[in-house]
């Protein structure tokens, strides 16, 4: 084939993604990142001497960082250095209960017996039914869905298997107790999902994190996305931050470059973006080329959740903490608080978080004995009409004080570097529609062909990855959608190298 000049906008994983593969078959590729550096959401901020990671942190399937790698024949392991986590979570209750969720099923076991003796067996059952939802439904995230026909094949299984149903009501099908019902069925809400509305075929993920295991990368994601920037530059892409594109510029129906903020234009083949798909039709193609219908489609889908998240150091160590490197901390209101975030578009007066603890794992990342944290809290996306310029400082408060209160005795007097997001970053610095922190939801009828695809459907010549396109949001799923475009543009981009295919299947976990 002969090479193309294409132009990648935004710097997120899936534009990464994208844009090393078209590079190493050899096509000029060119990135452009509105902010100073790379990464989109896994952008790292350095504050006082603590590295944090902005977004992603449960890093899984380490075989997709050795294929970009293998892509340029090289050795992903000469870049970073990804630790096995284990146990994956520990997740807490609001009765104080804690649950280990380790990977090896005698140990799961275990932990299960010690919350409710009697759901041991159904446990197993839930385990084994994962792991065939896995094998069913994995190969669907790593090709596109070119029409509807291969979605409607998908239907029989699922209600044969009883998938379509929602993870939490999937999981109450196996085990009684509640703690364990929200254990085994919270994995939708790390990508934008309720487990009150979100299919059970999002299961594949639970086995998904076991078949490879959960990594963190020395030194923190940030690590990965500055080794994935170092092999774009090596194959000879060519980086530009702090480059806003304005518009995607369209002559008779087809995408023919892109004009920069200061009026400036780049002309192209073909147009790879990274920009969250739905602010990206909505506000980066010109009104006189842009039919109704395609605001109209927007519009009519519906978005995930958005986020507060707050980074902060503290001076000492909270070594005798309960925490662990991954921990969950569910609500006792938790039902209703997804309900009013998915469905109500309201704040709750309770939390449910996330909370980060790298230097559980990693030393590097924060000066010597500090400790380093992010606590991440479900909120509605900005439909909700909440004004976060004034409850901000209020909302943090009370999360900060949570922890405190629950498991970081007297953090707020030790903290000495803090950060925090809120749905307006979502929206002002990563262009997201709607301030949504992983895009459009993930659900039966927003996935596969019915999610917006990579093609697009309106232009000739553009092509969308990252999280609102198939196969959805978190690092995986993006990467997977690099490929899927990079394979569209042309094969050689969407190729998977022979010793590549050999690590994957080596690297499994037995
Ligand atoms: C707080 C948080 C925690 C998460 N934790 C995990 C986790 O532990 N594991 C996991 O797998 N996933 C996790 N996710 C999900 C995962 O991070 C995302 O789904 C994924 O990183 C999104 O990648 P993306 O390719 O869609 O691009 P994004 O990360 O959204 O990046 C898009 C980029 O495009 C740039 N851009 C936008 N508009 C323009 C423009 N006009 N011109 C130039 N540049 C532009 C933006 O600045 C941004 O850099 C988390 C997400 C969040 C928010």
């Amino acid at each position: 084939m002969t090479q193309k000049e294409i132009i990648v906008i935004g710097s997120g994983f899936g534009g990464l993604s994208a844009a090393i593969r078209l590079a190493s078959a050899g096509h000029k590729v060119s990135l452009y990142e509105k902010r100073d550096k790379l990464g989109g959401r896994a952008y790292q901020y350095e504050l006082n001497g603590f590295k944090f990671d902005g977004g992603p942190t449960v890093i899984t399937a380490p075989y997709m960082f050795d294929e970009l790698f293998a892509l340029g024949n090289r050795q992903r392991e000469d870049y970073f250095e990804l630790l096995p986590i284990d146990p994956f979570y520990k997740i807490f209750d609001d009765k104080g209960r804690a649950y280990n969720y380790y990977r090896d099923l005698d140990r799961a076991k275990s932990e299960v017996a010690k919350i409710s003796p009697r759901d041991v067996k159904g446990f197993e059952k839930f385990v084994k039914s994962s792991v065939e939802i896995f094998e069913k439904y994995h190969p669907l995230t790593e090709k596109p869905f070119l029409s509807a026909q291969e979605m409607l094949e998908i239907i029989p299984g699922a209600l044969k298997m009883g998938t379509y149903l929602p993870t939490y009501h999937y999981a109450a099908r196996f085990v009684k107790d509640e703690f364990l019902r929200r254990i085994c069925s919270f994995h939708p809400l790390l990508i934008g999902g309720s487990p009150f509305d979100t299919p059970a075929i999002f299961d594949l993920i639970i086995q998904f994190e076991k078949e490879w295991g959960i990594h963190y990368a020395r030194g923190g994601t940030g690590a990965i996305v500055n080794a994935l920037g170092s092999l774009f530059q090596e194959m000879g892409g060519s980086i530009q931050l702090n480059t806003e594109i304005s518009e995607i510029l369209i002559e008779n129906g087809r995408a023919s470059g892109i004009r920069f903020s200061d009026g400036g234009i780049h002309k192209a083949d073909e147009i790879v973006c990274n920009a969250d798909v739905s602010f990206a039709y909505k506000n980066m193609i010109a009104k006189k080329h842009r039919p109704q219908k395609i605001d109209l489609y927007i519009d009519n889908l519906s978005y995930s959740n958005s986020l507060v998240v707050i980074y902060f150091g503290t001076k000492k160590r909270y070594l005798d903490s309960q925490l662990s490197h991954h921990n969950i901390i569910f609500n006792k209101k938790y039902r209703r608080l997804l309900k009013n975030i998915f469905k109500g578009k309201k704040l709750s007066d309770d939390l449910c978080i996330y909370m980060h603890m790298p230097t559980y794992s990693d030393n590097t990342i924060a000066p010597e004995g500090c400790e380093s944290f992010y606590v991440l809290s479900l909120v509605p996306h900005l439909d909700a009409n909440i004004d976060w310029n004034e409850i901000g400082p209020t909302y943090n408060d009370k999360i900060l004080g949570f922890l405190e209160e629950n498991y970081l005795p007297d953090l707020r007097n030790n903290i000495i570097a803090q950060h925090s997001i809120n749905p307006l970053h979502f929206k002002h610095t990563l262009n997201s529609y709607k301030g949504a922190a992983f895009s459009v939801k993930p659900s039966l009828i927003q996935s596969g062909w019915m999610r917006p695809h990579t093609k697009s459907t309106f232009y000739k010549n553009l092509y969308f990855v990252g999280a609102g396109t198939h196969p959805g949001a978190g690092v995986p799923a993006v990467i997977a959608s690099g490929k899927i475009a990079a394979n569209m543009i042309d094969p050689v981009a969407g190729r998977t190298p022979q010793a590549a295919i050999e690590k994957r299947q080596q690297s499994i976990l037995s």
